[in-house]
């Protein structure tokens, strides 16, 4: 035997060693490509991301998170970070690394009294809807119920009541991080808050959140619910000018899509082409009405299925997302768009290559804007539009590249009016898209508290903010 394979064995024999220790060491699982249930452990929300991590540390624990952070550190191995999995560019799944699957981790605890909850960083925002609704609470968070609250929240969090209640940051009392030295730590506004400040919006690049503190909000049933208007440039450009304006009471989210196949859409609408404006409103029935009054004056609604309903179910309207599939994204935050944009958009979805892509407008507004852009990471405050193509294809065998380029089409349509975009819709967009997300001043400061409490770029499968020199 050679010097250099004697040293290989050696090193094997090492990190076998290693391996077993850490086994022993944890609450949780440690899984790899020989257990059962790895290849189960292994997939994401979007089937695209087909990859081979060395090991899965199913963590129980915030000692198995920082005990598996020591492990990496000390072996010198690539270490990803999973929580509900819906990541857009695949990140929190990296052939060859070791992930840190928070999965396990649900666990929603809520206080009446003090009207807050502890949330456990795998936990699911359907996890979070239900618990907290025992209580007629609520915490904004996305559109679709299995969404992670871990990386949602890390991103801003875009959610249901975004204009009443602000982002799912503007909520968040305090976290446990474990650090890239595998410490734990609290960060709020009292203990690191340049930690704090940089978690809220800048994705995972500063440490592993085990555990959330979110203030909650007294939310019972919203009045909410679909309306299905005509697609036509008057309506499109209503419905912008109107969803960053409206009452902060009402949140909308409207897909230009195929009227899809659901029981309150008439036989003869589904499949053509509609505005269908997803309706959260955070209060009685009668002053819903009113607020939707000018969206009602559109058009003729073709299908308006508004009522009294509890909050989580909010997100039955979007029930279909929360299936697995395969989807290219582009996004961007934008202040108006042209006719001859909008008109460019609802030509190229005649051409899509799916009937469930779409193209996304959000209102913004309210108070999400009232957050001053320096208070934390999240810098497009004064965005008032969300603006997203979204081809989307629900057979794991079809060919992307179709549904991509079709994304690419409407894109370059769309780009010039884009100002900014939000960092957890953005796909592996390279380095000029990635400080889009931030703007100059918030993603230098970034990178100064990358660097000091991750100067290795340990945290680097995200949208990676490298450490200031
Ligand atoms: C169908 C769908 C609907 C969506 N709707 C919305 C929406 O309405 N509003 C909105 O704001 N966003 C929305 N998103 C985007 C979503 O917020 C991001 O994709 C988010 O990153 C998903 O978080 P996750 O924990 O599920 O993903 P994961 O894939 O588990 O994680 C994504 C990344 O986040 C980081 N991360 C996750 N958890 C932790 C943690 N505990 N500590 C450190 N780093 C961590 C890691 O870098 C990881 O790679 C949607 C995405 C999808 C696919």
């Amino acid at each position: 035997m050679t010097t250099t394979n004697t040293q290989q064995t050696t090193n094997t024999q090492q990190t076998t060693s290693d391996l077993e220790t850490l086994r022993q060491s944890l609450t949780g699982e440690l899984l790899t490509g020989l257990s059962e249930s790895y290849d189960a452990a292994r997939q994401l929300h979007d089937f695209v991301w087909d990859r081979y991590p060395a090991i899965i540390v199913q963590a129980a624990t915030a000692e198995d998170v920082a005990a598996t952070v020591r492990f990496a550190r000390t072996l010198e191995r690539p270490l990803a970070v999973r929580g509900g999995g819906h990541s857009i560019a695949g990140h929190s799944m990296v052939d060859g690394a070791i992930v840190v699957d928070l999965s396990n981790m649900r666990g929603v605890t809520v206080d009446p009294s003090t009207r807050t909850a502890a949330v456990q960083a795998g936990a699911t925002s359907a996890d979070l809807a239900g618990a907290a609704a025992a209580h007629g609470l609520a915490l904004s968070t996305g559109d679709t119920s299995t969404v992670g609250i871990g990386g949602l929240t890390l991103g801003g969090g875009i959610g249901w009541m975004v204009r009443k209640y602000g982002l799912a940051i503007d909520n968040l009392l305090g976290a446990t991080v474990v650090t890239a030295d595998g410490d734990i730590v609290r960060a709020s506004a009292e203990e690191h808050a340049d930690l704090f400040w940089a978690i809220r919006g800048g994705g995972g690049n500063f440490g592993i959140i085990t555990e959330f503190e979110f203030r909650l909000a007294e939310v019972g049933s919203v009045y909410g619910g679909a309306l299905v208007l005509p697609a036509t440039r008057e309506v499109i450009r209503g419905f912008i000018e109107y969803a960053p304006k409206a009452p902060d009471d009402l949140t909308m989210i409207a897909m230009l899509m195929p009227a899809p196949p659901a029981p309150f859409v008439p036989e003869a609408s589904v499949g053509q082409l509609a505005l269908v404006v997803c309706v959260c409103f955070t209060g009685d029935a009668a002053a819903g009405d009113e607020a939707l009054a000018p969206l009602r004056a559109l058009a003729t609604p073709i299908v308006d299925f508004i009522g009294t309903m509890p909050y989580p179910a909010i997100y039955e309207l979007t029930s279909e997302a929360a299936k697995r599939h395969g989807a290219s994204v582009r996004q961007m935050f934008a202040t108006d768009l042209s006719d001859s944009a909008i008109d460019k958009i609802l030509e190229q979805m005649q051409e899509a290559t799916s009937p469930v892509s779409m193209v996304q407008f959000r209102g913004l507004g309210g108070a999400f804007a009232r957050v001053s852009s320096k208070a934390t990471a999240f810098a497009h405050r004064d965005k008032p539009l969300f603006v997203a193509v979204i081809a989307i294809w629900t057979d794991p065998d079809d060919d992307p590249a179709p549904h991509r380029a079709w994304t690419e089409r409407v894109w370059t349509d769309l780009e010039p009016f884009a100002s900014g975009v939000y960092v957890n819709f953005l796909e592996n967009e390279g380095d000029a898209r990635r400080r889009e997300a931030y703007g100059a001043v918030t993603f230098a400061r970034l990178a100064e508290v990358k660097r000091r409490y991750d100067p290795t770029n340990m945290f680097r499968f995200n949208q990676n903010v490298r450490p200031a020199r």
